[in-house]
């Protein structure tokens, strides 16, 4: 194919939401398409999704995979435009009139709720880690943890939030968490999970890393603990015994948890002046167990509340196959809005493959014919206050630059003083386009 071909097929691409699904389909679309026009819409002025507001503070490692989207957006090949929702800024409708492929990678999951247990003092997981994570949205939530808390779950998120309240305040250096949001830290953490502890969720690794809390004592009621062949969990079973045989010798502990496997909650009451979480036995459905706690916080998962403006369900056409991300003509969804809130981040590189491969598909075979013009079409429908990536990059650099406490950073949690922060010193250079979105703009990595 000579370039003049090439150039003719490349499509104009939107993409909604800047976490790790929209990010992969845009670095995989740009390398088929180098010269294409690739937009990345996101509701917040800030990029990365989940990547910034799920994954823990106090895991730099996973976090600094934003480094490599990072590369897409600075050197220009993907464009990102921030504080635009779509649904409620623009519609979709309009980007779809604008764009030739539109991706929907906007994500969903809302804490799963747990019958029975409800109101007062129930948190979940999600969104106290969103809260950690200092997310706009969760500017006002304002959890009381007391001196005993439940959590209930046993995934990685919930010994997230396990290793959030256990560890020593003094050790959170190199982390984003902001020290505000662990001045008041339990001495006395429960962990409750229905399966035993071979059929726990969590990998071993999470685990032995609670280990090096070690001014924390670990105990657990029981561990079914011989003769599984399978050395994934045989290694998570060695990785519980050896965190309760060596935290066993520490002498007066700063926080106290127990692991309690094979119960599931029934109700969380009010009795006196404390409060009761009661527990079945999973096994017989006979024995009960009483945990006097302030507070329970859930971690069993997400459904697919909280999403954004676009309903997944109303989009799906006769066209429709969801197993490859296709939703109508020139309209293809991904990661967690495609298949529900499951899987980590490499998950999400996979599903980008493969919806990827069906739009290259689509494209390449004459089933969907490039002809729009993309931004170029939507500008007018755009609002003054949209962040371009320079924009982004002037607000994590004021966030670097406020480095308190030993953190990496200390995260802006406010929309308007991101964009405030996002307008600094580019004024003369605002176009009707956005808030400083001129590239050379760019502030240091
Ligand atoms: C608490 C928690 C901790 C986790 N920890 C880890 C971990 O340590 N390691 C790991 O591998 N995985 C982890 N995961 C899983 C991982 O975060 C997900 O697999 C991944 O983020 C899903 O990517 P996504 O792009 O589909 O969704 P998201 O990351 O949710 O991104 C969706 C984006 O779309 C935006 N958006 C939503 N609606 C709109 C709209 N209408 N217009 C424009 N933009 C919109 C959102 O603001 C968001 O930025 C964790 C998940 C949670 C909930």
């Amino acid at each position: 194919m000579n370039k003049l071909q090439t150039q003719q097929i490349e499509p104009s691409i939107a993409i909604v939401g800047s976490g790790p699904a929209g990010c992969y389909t845009a670095q995989m679309l740009c390398k088929r398409w180098p010269s294409a026009q690739i937009v990345v819409f996101e509701r917040l002025p800030v990029p990365y999704g989940l990547l910034r507001y799920g994954v823990s503070p106090d895991h730099q490692g996973t976090k600094a995979i934003a480094r490599q989207f990072d590369r897409l957006f600075a050197d220009g090949r993907v464009r990102f435009l921030g504080n635009v929702e779509v649904g409620k800024h623009v519609s979709l409708e309009q980007l779809q009139e604008a764009f030739d492929v539109v991706v929907l990678a906007a994500g969903l999951g809302a804490d799963r709720p747990l019958p029975g247990l409800a109101g007062d003092g129930v948190y979940g997981a999600g969104q106290v880690m969103r809260w950690f994570n200092s997310h706009p949205d969760e500017h006002s939530f304002a959890p009381r943890f007391g001196a005993t808390t439940t959590i209930v779950g046993n995934g990685n998120v919930a010994v997230d939030v396990l290793r959030l309240l256990a560890k020593h305040p003094d050790s959170f250096v190199g982390s984003d968490l902001d020290p505000r949001l662990i001045e008041s830290q339990p001495s006395r953490i429960h962990v409750v999970g229905r399966s035993p502890a071979s059929a726990a969720k969590f990998d071993s690794v999470m685990i032995r890393e609670l280990a090096e809390i070690d001014d924390a004592v670990f105990d657990l009621d029981a561990v079914d603990e011989f003769g599984h062949e399978d050395k994934r969990i045989q290694a998570k079973i060695d990785a519980l015994l050896d965190l309760t045989a060596a935290s066993a010798v520490s002498s007066a502990p700063r926080v106290h948890v127990s692991f309690h496997f094979g119960w599931a909650p029934e109700s969380f009451e009010s009795v006196g002046d404390g409060r009761t979480l009661r527990l079945v036995d999973t096994a017989s459905r006979s024995a009960v167990k009483l945990i006097q706690t302030d507070s329970v916080v859930t971690a069993v998962g997400f459904d697919s509340g909280l999403r954004h403006e676009i309903d997944r369900a109303s989009l799906e056409s006769d066209v429709s196959d969801l197993e490859c991300g296709l939703l109508n003509t020139g309209l293809y969804c991904t990661g967690w809005f495609r298949r529900g809130p499951t899987g980590g981040i490499p998950a999400n590189r996979l599903d980008a493959k493969m919806v990827c491969t069906r739009i290259i598909e689509d494209v390449e075979s004459g089933a969907l014919t490039p002809a729009k013009s993309g931004l170029e079409a939507l500008e007018t429908h755009l609002h003054p206050d949209t962040v371009d990536f320079p924009g982004w990059r002037r607000i994590e650099a004021a966030e670097i630059s406020r480095t308190a406490h030993g953190r990496c950073r200390t995260k802006v949690a406010d929309v308007a003083t991101m964009l405030d922060l996002a307008r600094t010193c580019t004024q003369e250079h605002t176009t009707p386009m956005g808030v400083g979105n001129v590239t050379s703009d760019v502030v240091g990595n």
